[in-house]
C-alpha cells in the first residue's frame, strides 16, 4: 500500500499483559481518513479496561484513544483538513444515523463497531507488526498510542495553533465526558447543587464544568485525600472521603435534603445507589462510569418515582465534538477550566508506569509524549 510507514506503538499481546513497545507498519490515508503525527496522547481508565477485557476488543492491538497531533496526510475525501492542522482525536461515529445525524454521534448505532470492533467495521485492520501480523487497531477510530495513527476527518477535530497541542487530547475522551456531562447532558443550572461520585479525570473535570454552569454547592465524593483536595482547588465548596463518611446523610446535609444533580464516575454499583438515594426532589443521576458488562445496581423504586428523580446513561459527555472540544480550548485559555491541573507527562516508553501511576491514584490523568 503506498504511503505506508514505519511507526512505534504500544500493544497490549493479552488480557491482563503489559503494554509492549514494537515496531510496526501503518498504511497510508484512505477515503475521508487524515494520518496523523501523534504528538501527545492521554491515558484513560477506558484504556485499562480494555486490557483487562472488561469490553471485549479483540487483541493483540493497539489502544489509545486521547490523541493530539499534526496532520501528516489525508484521503483523498477530506474536504476540510489538511497537512499542518493540529487536530484532538475523538470517538468514532458513521456520521449518517438518525443518532449521528441529530448532533448525538455518541449514540452512534454503530458505536461499539466503531470505537471498540478493533478493526474498521468491515473486518480490515490499517497496522502489522514486525512480523507481518495484523493488530486490531481502530481504537476509538485512532488507536493513538503510535507515533502516527489514521483517524476519520468526522473524529479529527481542529483546534487552534497558539493552544498547547501536547496537553489536549484527553478532550477527546475523559475531560470531553466529565466537562460534558454536566454542561450538555445533566444541564447543571446557576445556582443548583451538584455531588460528583468519583473524583478521578472524568469527575474534577464535571467540578470544574459545574463552577463554570455556576452550581453554588459543588460537592466532590472519592476515596483518595489528594483527589478531595485538589477537588477543592478546581472549585468544589465540599468534599466528602466516603470511606470514613456516610455519603447519603453527607450529601443530604449538605444540601438541604439531596443535590440537584449527580454524576456517577467511579464504575461502581454501590456508589451509583448511593448517589440516587441522594438526590433531591427532581435531582438528576447521570452515569459515566464502566463496570464489568453485566453489571446491575439497585435502587428504590418508589424513592425514583415520589421524587421525580431521573437516571440516565452518558457516553463522551453527549458533546458534537466540533463544537464543545473548541469551547473547551477556550475555557482553558481563559482560566476557567484549568484541566492542566489533572495532567502529568510521561514518554510513551513509560506507559505500564503511567497506567499503574493512575491505578494507584498517584496520578489522575497521564498523557504519554510521544513526538
Ligand atoms: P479514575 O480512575 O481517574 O477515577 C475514578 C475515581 O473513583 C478515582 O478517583 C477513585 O479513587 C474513585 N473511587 C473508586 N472507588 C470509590 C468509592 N467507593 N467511592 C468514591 N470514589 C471512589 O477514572 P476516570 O478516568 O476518571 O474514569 C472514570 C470512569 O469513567 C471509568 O469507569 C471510565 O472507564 C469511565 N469513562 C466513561 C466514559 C463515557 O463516555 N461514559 C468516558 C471516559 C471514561
Ligand atoms: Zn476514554
Amino acid at each position: 500500500n503506498s504511503g505506508s510507514r514505519d511507526i512505534t506503538a504500544a500493544v497490549v499481546r493479552g488480557k491482563e499483559q503489559p503494554f509492549v513497545i514494537e515496531q510496526a507498519r501503518l498504511r497510508g490515508p484512505q477515503d475521508d481518513e487524515v494520518l496523523v503525527k501523534i504528538v501527545a496522547t492521554g491515558l484513560c481508565h477506558t484504556d485499562l479496561i480494555v486490557r483487562d477485557q472488561y469490553y471485549p476488543v479483540p487483541l493483540p492491538a493497539v489502544l489509545g484513544h486521547e490523541g493530539a497531533g499534526i496532520v501528516e496526510a489525508v484521503g483523498p475525501n477530506v474536504r476540510e483538513l489538511k497537512a499542518g492542522d493540529h487536530v484532538v482525536l475523538t470517538y468514532g461515529q458513521c456520521g449518517h444515523c438518525n443518532p449521528c445525524r441529530g448532533g448525538h454521534g455518541a449514540y452512534c448505532r454503530d458505536f461499539f463497531a466503531l470505537n471498540f470492533g478493533g478493526d474498521d467495521g468491515h473486518g480490515h485492520t490499517a497496522i502489522t507488526d514486525a512480523q507481518g501480523q495484523p493488530l486490531h487497531d481502530h481504537f476509538f477510530a485512532q488507536s493513538s498510542f503510535a507515533t502516527f495513527a489514521l483517524a476519520r476527518e468526522i473524529n479529527a477535530i481542529k483546534v487552534p495553533d497558539d493552544a498547547p497541542l501536547e496537553l489536549l487530547g484527553p478532550l477527546g475522551c475523559g475531560i470531553q465526558t466529565g466537562a460534558g456531562a454536566v454542561l450538555n447532558s445533566l444541564q447543571v443550572r446557576s445556582g443548583s447543587s451538584f455531588a460528583s461520585y468519583g473524583a478521578g479525570a472524568v469527575g474534577l473535570s464535571a467540578v470544574m464544568a459545574a463552577k463554570v454552569a455556576g452550581a453554588t454547592t459543588i460537592i466532590a465524593i472519592d476515596v483518595v485525600p489528594s483527589r478531595l483536595q485538589l477537588a477543592m482547588e478546581l472549585g468544589a465548596t465540599h468534599v466528602v472521603n466516603s470511606r470514613e463518611t456516610d455519603v447519603i446523610e453527607a450529601v443530604r446535609a449538605i444540601t438541604g435534603g439531596g443535590a440537584d444533580f449527580a454524576l456517577e464516575s467511579t464504575g461502581r454499583p454501590e456508589v451509583l445507589s448511593a448517589g440516587i438515594e441522594a438526590l433531591g426532589g427532581l435531582g438528576m443521576m447521570g452515569v459515566v462510569g464502566a463496570p464489568k458488562l453485566g453489571t446491575t445496581a439497585s435502587f428504590d423504586v418508589n424513592n425514583l418515582l415520589l421524587g421525580g428523580r431521573s437516571i440516565r446513561g452518558i457516553v463522551e459527555g453527549d458533546s458534537v465534538p466540533q463544537v464543545f472540544i473548541p469551547q473547551l480550548v477556550t475555557l482553558y485559555q481563559q482560566g476557567r477550566f484549568p484541566f492542566d491541573r489533572l495532567v502529568k507527562f510521561y514518554p510513551l516508553e513509560q506507559i505500564n508506569q503511567a497506567a499503574e501511576d493512575s491505578t494507584r491514584g498517584i496520578t489522575l490523568k497521564p498523557i504519554l509524549r510521544i513526538a
